[in-house]
């Protein structure tokens, strides 16, 4: 079985709960595709035993030994990744989109496309099974497919450790890295916060996942913040014909566990809040289409 932990906005606590659901499966594929910012590695600190470069995007090289510092190409980049500094031409990796234009129009031909190669996808093993997790290096693109690239190795890590379960943590929003998220998972857990924009985003989310005809359940995280709208949020799943796993109430140990390096479940089992996260993740783990 396959899980996507997806919310419609970052900061929902969608990290939180993998980290919990991952804790309770005990034996799980933990993959984090998050790869624009992925933080379950720094919460489980798995041992990268495995490391792969992602290609995500060409960046523009110069070879000084040609360029003659003339600046004609810094006044082409529409995207500002070439400036003349106390007479040298300088390329900003960060800010280069990869258009090759400045290569096409350099009167020396002094520049050349090269490929991006500081984004990494790291396998390996940590206390719970084996962890999967894309890191998209700043001003690189492509991050869906980086992800394709998570879920790939996610699945062969699935397959070579008795078929357990694999728990996506998922980016936030509802754009192609979340698509590639979700794109033929078993079941999408959608986790949603008390607020009027997060019932907006919501909307955003279950849209998506409804063009995927997936099995969904949505999680109402913090749900004592404005328990009007928590109902509201319900109500609304309810008339959508949307599986609501659960309300969970704002808890201040969720942070302190992750200052801790744990997850809530490692934290206290016995917590009310831990045992309200298993209860959830048994009845997503359990519910049969
Ligand atoms: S146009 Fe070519 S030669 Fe001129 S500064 Fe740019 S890279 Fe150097
Ligand atoms: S490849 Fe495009 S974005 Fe990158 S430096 Fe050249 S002109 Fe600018």
């Amino acid at each position: 079985m396959e899980v996507a932990i997806i919310s419609g906005k970052g900061g929902t606590g969608k990290s939180s709960l993998s980290a919990a659901f991952a804790t309770l499966e005990g034996k799980v594929v933990l993959a984090d595709c998050d790869v624009d910012a992925a933080n379950l590695y720094l919460l489980f600190n798995p041992l990268n035993e495995e490391e792969e470069v992602f290609v995500g995007s060409q960046k523009a090289n110069i070879d000084y030994n040609i360029c003659t510092n003339c600046g004609y190409c810094a006044s082409f980049c529409r995207f500002d990744a070439i400036t003349l500094n106390d007479g040298r031409i300088e390329i900003s990796e960060i800010n280069c989109d990869g258009c090759a234009l400045c290569s096409r129009i350099c009167p020396e031909n002094a520049i050349s496309m090269i490929p991006g190669d500081k984004s990494r996808l790291y396998s390996g093993s940590f206390r719970y099974g084996r962890m999967v997790y894309g890191i998209l290096a700043p001003g690189e693109e492509n991050s869906g497919k980086l992800v394709n690239m998570v879920r790939s190795k996610a699945k062969e890590e699935s397959k070579n450790n008795g078929k357990c379960n694999i728990i996506l943590d998922g980016p936030p929003g509802t754009g192609c890295p979340v698509t590639s998220t979700i794109t033929g998972v078993d079941k999408v857990v959608i986790v949603t916060e008390p607020t009027l924009s997060g019932l907006h985003d919501l909307e955003r989310s279950v849209e998506l996942v409804k063009k995927f005809n997936l099995e969904k359940f949505v999680i109402i995280n913090k749900c004592d913040l404005n328990s009007a709208v928590s109902d509201q949020i319900e109500t609304w799943c309810v008339k959508e014909g949307i599986n609501v796993a659960g309300q969970l109430p704002f808890d201040e140990n969720i942070t302190k566990a992750m200052f801790n390096g744990k997850s809530i479940i490692e934290f206290n089992p016995e917590l009310e809040i831990s045992k309200k996260i298993s209860i959830i993740w048994n009845r997503i783990k359990n519910q049969e289409k």
